[in-house]
């Protein structure tokens, strides 16, 4: 395995834990700048913590936690310094590897037809994720699975993710919708990243135990003091995550989830969704693994300039199922059905994981509080056709 001479400890190696203290973390960001990253991370604005760009940890959400529920985001302020004290909020990380608008090409009138225009290779961005939680890091491995693993390669995503890297962070504290523990992705990262921390503070001390992740990870750490952590760091850090587990702010049963919404397309839960559901597609904007997009051209209204550009598009359009003649899933039941039964059920015939990680986010930031956690539990309370096994179970 290889080792790198660290600038406080011994040789780093891949899966050791570290200490680095609250004013060093600085020299990590700047580490990953001096190396040509584009770091970006939470940051606050417009009432909201949102990924953006970062030039110092000055720019993270220092003293800010956030309060969720159905329908509901409020910004708090703490009485601590805590950088990570909050969840996720609107943004995901899907916006910097599969950016929202993206042209795909653009053409000029030459003289009765049309003449494509080279492109010019736009650089590819060299990202640095900071502070990725444990649930993202499973969005982002199965969006992996979408654009990388199957038969069509996405190329600008591969760009992306080929220079990626990902700086995670252990939830010390759950939000109101959060489910990652029923989902089995957190609240602590366990692969893909190439550090990982967790905000530790006692007695005064403001300080991050560091995971190595990867060669590319321990390079960065060299760079930074630190120390070896000890057993009491280690036990510390597991106390929190223990309690952030204990502490989730919802539960889905994922018991036999696939074969329960599969048998239960007529359930009457999907008609009490459509008396609520806007059909707004927020759900969908704001979760890290959706991926559906549609084409659109555009011309100048002289007829001279052509051009095709992909955006982020919604199963809640009535648009997106549009075929000749009409759209197949016409109402809010449908789209909402196709929706959740996605999520949690055909998403793993499609990529073998389920396509929810448990992150909470088309549960806050649905306007009327629409709440999968809630749906799914609904249809398993008065599912229409019992398994044998629970048929069981009742007459037990
Ligand atoms: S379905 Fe909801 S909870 Fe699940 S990953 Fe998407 S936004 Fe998060
Ligand atoms: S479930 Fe909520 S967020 Fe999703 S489309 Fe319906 S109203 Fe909008």
């Amino acid at each position: 395995m290889r080792t790198l001479r660290a600038m406080t400890a011994g040789p780093l190696h891949v899966g050791d834990s570290v200490v680095v203290e609250r004013e060093h973390l600085e020299q990590l960001l700047q580490a990953l700048v001096s190396r040509g990253y584009e770091v970006v991370g939470p940051t606050l604005r417009e009432g909201a913590i949102v990924y953006d760009h970062l030039t110092s940890t000055e720019d993270l959400p220092s003293g800010w936690t956030d309060e969720q529920a159905g329908g509901k985001y409020r910004l708090k302020r703490r009485q601590d310094h805590a950088l990570f004290a909050y969840v996720v909020g609107p943004h995901s990380w899907k916006k910097f590897l599969c950016p929202p608008l993206q042209r795909l090409w653009q053409a000029a009138r030459n003289g009765k037809g049309m003449r494509i225009l080279p492109e010019e290779e736009p650089a590819t961005p060299k990202y640095a994720f900071f502070g990725v939680r444990a649930c993202e890091l499973s969005a982002i491995a199965i969006q992996d699975k979408v654009f990388l693993d199957g038969q069509f390669v996405d190329p600008g995503y591969k760009a992306r993710r080929e220079n990626l890297f990902l700086l995670a962070v252990n939830c010390g504290l759950a939000g109101g919708n959060c489910f990652c523990a029923s989902m089995n992705t957190g609240p602590k990262a366990t692969s893909g990243f190439d550090l990982a921390l967790t905000e530790l503070s006692q007695n005064g001390r403001h300080y991050f135990l560091v995971e190595l992740g990867s060669v590319r990870g321990a390079e960065i750490l060299a760079a930074v003091p630190h120390q070896p952590a000890n057993d009491a760091d280690k036990q510390h850090a597991e106390r929190i995550l223990d309690d952030t587990t204990r502490h989730m702010g919802r539960r889905l049963d994922t018991r036999g989830i696939k074969e329960l919404l599969y048998r239960n397309y007529e359930h009457p839960q999907w008609d009490n969704v459509t008396e609520r559901c806007l059909s707004c597609a927020n759900c969908t904007m704001v979760c890290p693994t959706c991926f559906c997009t549609t084409v659109e051209d555009v011309t100048d209204l002289a007829g001279e300039h052509a051009e095709r550009w992909r955006r982020w598009d919604s199963c809640f359009s009535v648009d997106f199922s549009y075929i000749h003649g009409g759209s197949v899933r016409a109402t809010p039941r449908s789209r909402y059905r196709q929706w959740m039964t996605h999520k949690l059920a055909t998403w793993i015939d499609q990529f073998g994981v389920s396509g929810c990680v448990g992150c909470g986010r088309c549960i806050t930031w649905c306007p009327v509080g629409i709440d999968i956690t809630v749906e799914a539990g609904a249809i398993r309370e008065s599912d229409l056709v019992k398994a044998p096994a629970d048929q069981g179970k009742d007459s037990a």
